[in-house]
């Protein structure tokens, strides 16, 4: 017998990936999702039944699920006595509350976001958002622009096939050798991230995705007046908001682009990983 599904809460991600299970020919109900349209939704006790659990990401805020699409309320803490061991929970950025979880209650909690291949697949509709962004920040096309990316990872690397191929002047900043030569090797002009001074006067777009502060006070005194400077990394991120400020230079923190400029990507990519989790697990959906 197919196991029912319940996607429990979140935002348009958990819509569409409720929409998207649907159109697997799964057997789903939704909860929490009424503003944004979530298909067959059903009373909280029909869909704390299923088999399968889908909590939104990240799972809580504030103490409660994470909840932006219905006027309710639910505290976390009166929603785990309510599950069974025998359920399959899965949500996003479930950190320490999976073992807390299993400890206290009993409850198997995994993560379908702490997977590479789902990173890899946000740093998409990420890179593409922040491209979005740029454009809308700036009264000059991307093509000719001297664009400079901090960090050679997922985002990192998508944004370094994107600018160029916009006809930016884009260089990457690295702080791997290796990354370095792959960003020669591709065309770009490397920059070693610890030593980012002295080089940044020159750039009209910035795009930080390193989580640690690399853009400090003196760095930004160096970027010019127009530079806008898009803030990717999650927190604490790689720019000091004061003294930008105090600087007057233009950062826009962007986060959770996935969500807002793609959310039926972004929910394609947590299904895979749904799908996969399942499949490792040795049960079949
Ligand atoms: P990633 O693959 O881990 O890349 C991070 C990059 O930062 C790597 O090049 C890493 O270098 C570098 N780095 C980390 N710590 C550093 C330090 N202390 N000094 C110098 N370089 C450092 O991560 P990602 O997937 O590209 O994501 C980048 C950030 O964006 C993360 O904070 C992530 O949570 C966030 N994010 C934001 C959005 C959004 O919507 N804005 C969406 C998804 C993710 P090494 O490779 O040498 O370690």
């Amino acid at each position: 017998m197919k196991r029912t599904i319940a996607v429990l809460g979140g935002d348009m991600r958990q819509v569409c990936l409720a929409r998207l299970l649907l159109e697997d020919g799964l057997d789903v109900v939704s909860w929490g999702l009424e503003q944004g349209d979530g298909p067959n939704p059903a009373p909280l006790n029909q869909a704390l039944e299923a088999g399968l659990v889908l909590l939104p990401l990240p799972v809580c805020r504030a103490g409660n699920l994470n909840l932006p699409l219905t006027d309710t309320e639910l505290g976390a803490e009166q929603l785990w006595p309510r599950l069974r061991y025998d359920q399959l929970l899965l949500g996003g950025m479930t950190e320490e509350l999976s073992g807390r979880l299993m400890t206290d209650f009993g409850l198997t909690l995994l993560d379908y976001y702490d997977r590479e291949e789902t990173q890899i697949a946000n740093a998409v509709p990420t890179a593409e958002g922040a491209l979005q962004l740029a454009m809308e920040a700036t009264d000059r096309t991307i093509h000719a622009s001297r664009c400079l990316i901090i960090g050679y990872g997922r985002i990192g690397k998508l944004l370094a096939r994107m600018l160029p191929a916009l006809g930016a002047r884009t260089a990457v900043s690295a702080r791997r050798y290796s990354d370095l030569a792959w960003i020669e090797a591709t065309g770009c002009r490397g920059l070693r991230t610890a030593a980012l001074a002295g080089e940044l006067g020159e750039f009209d777009l910035i795009f930080n995705t390193v989580p640690s502060l690399v853009l400090d006070g003196s760095r930004l005194r160096e970027t010019k007046a127009d530079c806008v400077i898009l803030e990717l990394a999650s927190a604490p991120g790689g720019v000091d908001f004061d003294a930008a400020r105090a600087l007057g230079r233009r950062v826009i923190r962007a986060p959770g682009l996935p969500g807002k400029v793609a959310p039926r990507s972004a929910a394609a990519a947590i299904r895979d990983s749904v799908y996969h989790i399942l499949e490792e697990r040795g049960e079949p959906i």
